[in-house]
């Protein structure tokens, strides 16, 4: 096996929203960055196609907002929801202080290509595609590094400052053992295609029925569907077989019945597990972790790219400057945490109160399935829907681009 070493002033594990957006905001600031993703491309399990108001309003600070609405995607200005036989919306974004009044529904993959090819254009960056981390590497009690799993062999990359954006998953935060708490999360999504024809309907939609929930995205020609289930019952719906699966699916989505014999075995079907946790300490010296890493979002609401992307932008407006000048400190690093935990909290807290009050009674098969108080006055009350709106679209403590382009960097 070769073993090769690399060294950067930062290194990132994982290539998803936060990665790719803080390895491209540290380029662009003129800093050697390396992003180590384990994937070969970006085209991989579904982990969320929002890109959010606030996500938009800094590809704007960055100059590139219109150049990546050229990129196929859906406009949503409402989040409608079927609430047993109540059709509501939930959420209005046109009134938001902000460029677009809209949630982008885009394929994650593009988001993150069209981060890539950005990055590639200031040559302090790198991204190793096909690359694993294992573990870190350490230098006393100070992260210095991590080791790598590449098909050419093993590979220890060294940096100033290590970032785990390894997702919910994470090893890095894993071998640094920082200490989790879980919140628990109720349910588990199964994930799988259907044929979308010209006569179906255009926008998303999540329908909440006795036992069960059910979301559709539209992507073109196909729907994503998502279908939510109480957390460990995967083995339960295929004992119960196929047919039973196809009958349940076609009664949450009548007018995809002809193409719901798509779904062939159980192999067109994929298990996404869902989990809400967050770490005390979110950084180790020489370490700091952002996204998911740091705090799994549950889909609930579908925030957590948002705040990975805001993780991205404070991590990168507070490191930009002692990264150049090689002087990252502790208390830099707790600055991170103290700035992104509070909006973390908030969020989490409101979709573990979700869970409990909205899908759990669902999920939990109450027999008439109706939508709580605050729900119904919500979507009652135009002016009302702009909050969820405000929370959803734009989040608590939104960021913005500090960090100058270097252009001659390097
Ligand atoms: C079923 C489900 C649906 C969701 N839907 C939405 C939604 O619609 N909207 C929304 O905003 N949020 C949604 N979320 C939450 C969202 O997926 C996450 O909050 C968001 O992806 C976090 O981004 P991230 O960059 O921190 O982590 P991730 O998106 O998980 O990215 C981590 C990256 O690290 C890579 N990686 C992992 N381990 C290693 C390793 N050892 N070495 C190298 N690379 C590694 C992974 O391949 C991945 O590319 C959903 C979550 C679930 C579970």
């Amino acid at each position: 096996m070769r073993r090769e070493n690399l060294v950067a002033q930062c290194c990132i594990a994982g290539g998803g929203p936060a990665g790719m957006m803080l390895g491209f905001l540290l380029a662009r600031a003129g800093i050697d960055v390396i992003v180590l993703e384990k994937h070969a491309d970006f085209l991989r399990d579904f982990r969320g196609d929002t890109i959010h108001p606030s996500t938009l309003e800094i590809m704007h600070e960055l100059g590139l907002l219109e150049e990546f609405l050229k990129l196929p995607h859906e406009k949503v200005h409402q989040l409608n929801a079927q609430i047993g036989d109540t059709r509501l919306t939930l959420a209005d974004f046109t009134h938001l202080p902000t460029r677009c009044g809209f949630i982008a529904f885009m394929p994650q993959w593009d988001f993150l290509d069209f981060l890539a090819d950005h990055a590639r254009r200031y040559p302090t960056f790198r991204l190793l595609m096909e690359a694993e981390v294992t573990d870190i590497v350490k230098d006393g009690e100070r992260v210095a590094g991590l080791r790598v799993h590449t098909p050419a062999g093993s590979l220890e990359v060294r940096a100033d400052l290590v970032v785990a954006a390894d997702g919910r998953q994470s090893i890095v935060r894993e071998k640094a053992d920082l200490p989790v708490q879980e919140f628990g999360a109720l349910m588990d999504v199964l994930w799988f295609r259907l044929a979308r024809k010209p006569d179906h309907p255009a926008q998303p939609m999540g329908r909440f029925d006795t036992g069960r929930i059910f979301i559709t995205i539209n992507r073109g020609d196909y729907w994503q569907c998502g279908y939510v289930i109480p957390k460990g019952q995967f083995d339960e719906i295929r004992r119960q077989g196929l047919d039973s699966f196809h009958e349940k699916v076609g009664q949450l989505a009548p007018y995809a019945r002809d193409q719901i014999s798509d779904i062939k075995s159980w192999d067109d079907i994929k298990l996404l597990t869902v989990r809400v946790d967050r770490l005390s300490q979110w950084f180790r010296p020489g370490l700091l972790c952002i996204g998911d890493a740091a705090h799994a979002m549950s889909p609930v609401g579908g925030v957590g790219i948002n705040l990975a992307i805001q993780d991205a932008v404070a991590a990168a407006n507070a490191l930009a400057e002692p990264l150049r000048e090689r002087r990252v400190t502790i208390a830099e690093l707790r600055r991170i945490q103290k700035r992104r935990e509070f909006p973390t909290r908030v969020t989490q807290g409101l979709q573990v109160a979700m869970q409990r009050r909205v899908i759990a009674p669902v999920l939990g098969g109450a027999r008439r399935v109706k939508p709580p108080l605050l729900v119904r006055l919500i979507a009652a009350v135009p002016l009302l829907r702009r909050i969820p709106a405000y929370i959803i679209g734009i989040g608590v403590r939104p960021e913005h681009i500090r960090v100058p382009e270097i252009r001659d960097a390097g």
